[in-house]
């Protein structure tokens, strides 16, 4: 079954490991490595079952190697995910024995910050592992990716509105923001600041108040009303798979553009999308930013160099959006080609 699910889609590796010491459930999946080691964040999530997170971590890591050769960054395509709520099940030693599981691929993938994981618990991954970057900075690393994230997210959308609306201006647009955690709070301060009008919902409730504390203009709505409120661009930057056959014809809106990874549930949706006329900018191509900072730490971060790269995003999603039009397929299927072709054979 496993096996099955690996070659339908040429995954090269999936590590599990279980900790007795520390109750550690986790899995690395590596899909490539081809272009360079797997670089990707480990995601620290409370899945249902257990083939929920391993379809989530190969999805994830597929995602990677997508997004590297995209970027045309010299790296593979990796992800990991550690079982558990990161609220109350995260530990020092759960994250140590992680990292130790890193270790143990002798540097075939290389792990950063995701949902549930901070620049921080990289820091307690350094001490036993090498193969990490996102440290924070007085750990020798360049902080928290997620500010860089946003603003390629923003860059993005900036570019799939010129393909929709003709301007790249989004001043008076309605954007709807599905998640104001790490990069949905900061890609709403740059939509604020551009002059469009928000309306965010976050499962977690405190989190959107307290981005409405900070943006009174904002309108806050209950996540389960998110996906299907009317408005220019809807931005999911939560969780994956959030339009679905359930959720696609309550879509109101002309463009999707957001940081989430894999929002889509799958190719068929990326077609249906397209078959309504929705814009859609591509995950793997519009919130490369956080693995164009985290890669250039490997490097020595350039800050400049990571901006210049960043706001490079706009112009991938444009020749994106206009080949889909030009050749009327899906965005995703054109952004899929185009990261194939940049994989080295
Ligand atoms: P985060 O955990 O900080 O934020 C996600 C937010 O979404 C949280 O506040 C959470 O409460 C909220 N949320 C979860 N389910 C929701 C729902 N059903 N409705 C409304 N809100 C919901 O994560 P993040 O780092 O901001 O990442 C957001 C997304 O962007 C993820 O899919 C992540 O994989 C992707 N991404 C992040 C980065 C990065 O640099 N952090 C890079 C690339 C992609």
């Amino acid at each position: 079954m496993i096996l099955e699910k690996m070659s339908e889609r040429n995954f090269e590796n999936i590590h599990f490991r279980f900790d007795e010491k520390t109750g550690l459930r986790s899995i690395i999946a590596i899909h490539s490595t081809k272009g360079g080691p797997a670089l990707g964040g480990c995601r620290f999530y409370p899945y249902p079952d257990e083939a929920t997170g391993l379809n989530d971590v190969m999805n994830l890591a597929h995602a990677m190697s997508y997004k590297a050769a995209l970027a045309g960054l010299p790296l593979g395509g990796g992800k990991s995910i550690i079982f558990g709520d990161a609220k109350t099940s995260k530990t020092q030693e759960k994250l140590e024995a992680f990292a130790e599981f890193v270790e143990s691929l002798g540097g075939r993938y290389i792990t950063s910050v995701d949902s549930g994981t901070s620049p921080e618990d990289l820091n307690v991954f350094l001490t036993k592992t090498k193969h990490v970057t996102g440290m924070t900075v007085d750990h020798g690393g360049s902080g928290d990716p997620s500010p860089t994230t946003a603003l390629g997210t923003f860059v993005g959308i900036q570019a799939a509105a010129e393909i929709a609306f003709g301007s790249s201006d989004i001043s008076g647009k309605t954007i709807t923001i599905q998640g104001v955690g790490n990069v949905g709070k900061i890609l709403g301060k740059h939509l604020i600041e551009a002059g469009a009008k928000l309306i965010i919902a976050d499962y977690d409730a405190a989190k959107a108040a307290e981005f409405k504390d900070q943006f009174p203009e904002v309108a806050v709505v209950d996540h389960t009303k998110i996906v299907a409120t009317p408005a220019d661009i809807f931005a999911p930057c939560a969780m994956g798979g959030v339009i679905n056959t359930d959720t696609i014809n309550t879509l109101q809106c002309e463009v999707v553009a957001g940081a989430a990874n894999n929002p889509l549930a799958s190719m068929d949706i990326a077609n249906a999308l397209h078959a309504k006329g929705i814009v859609y900018a591509p995950d793997f191509a519009i919130n490369a930013g956080g693995l164009i900072h985290v890669a250039d730490e490997l490097e020595g971060f350039d800050p400049a160099r990571v901006e210049k790269n960043t706001r490079r995003i706009f112009d991938t999603i444009k020749n994106i959006l206009t080949r889909a039009n030009n050749e009327n397929v899906s965005p995703a299927k054109i952004a899929r080609d185009m990261a194939r072709e940049a994989i080295p054979a």
